[in-house]
């Protein structure tokens, strides 16, 4: 079993050693993300490795997650599956982030320990989609439930899906 992970680390420290953290946060644990969420249930697992790429001190490993967020269609919950995976090069001045490879994402140390679950938090708030929706068309479905008439619905769903219509013209447009 995963077990809860230290609230702050040394980084660099951790990068010497050889170090690995395995844990999971609770996903109410992250206030900014929460905020987005239509529940904050569930936890975060984390796992993270630490380590040298030369004289680079970085931390690799990955995030998983499934988070409730709020479908931009239907403004029910979708359940979003994240998993992150996690390149950072640990940097202590904007100049070394500017030199990281182009793979790697900088982790700017200011001090010697950082908050683990705001470096877990600032990872998973990239990963978020602008507009996330249901990959089902839960609008059509929801005029199913609510329409008495179900012969008028059902003649409804032989109408092109304006998004392929969009995607018709996209393509044509590139080609
Ligand atoms: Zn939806």
């Amino acid at each position: 079993m995963l077990s809860r992970l230290p609230e702050y680390i040394d980084p660099l420290h951790l990068a010497d050693k050889r170090g690995e953290l395995k844990g999971q946060i609770p996903v109410s644990d992250l206030d900014r993300l929460s905020d987005l969420l239509m529940a904050d249930t569930g936890s975060v697992t984390v796992m993270l490795f630490f380590g040298r790429d030369g004289r680079l001190p970085k931390i690799e490993g990955e995030i998983e997650a499934e988070l409730n967020l709020c479908c931009q269609n239907c403004l029910q919950t979708v359940v979003w599956p994240v998993k992150h995976t996690v390149k950072l090069g640990i940097v202590k001045t904007i100049e070394q982030a500017n030199r990281l490879p182009d793979d790697f994402e900088p982790l700017l140390v200011e001090k010697d320990t950082v908050c683990l679950k705001e470096i877990i938090e600032d990872e998973l708030l990239l990963t978020l989609p602008t507009y996330p929706k249901h990959q089902h068309n839960c609008l059509a479905l929801h005029t199913d439930i609510t329409n008495t008439d179900t012969k008028a619905a059902t003649g409804q769903s032989h109408k092109k899906n304006p998004f392929s219509i969009l995607a018709n013209l996209k393509n044509t447009g590139e080609s």
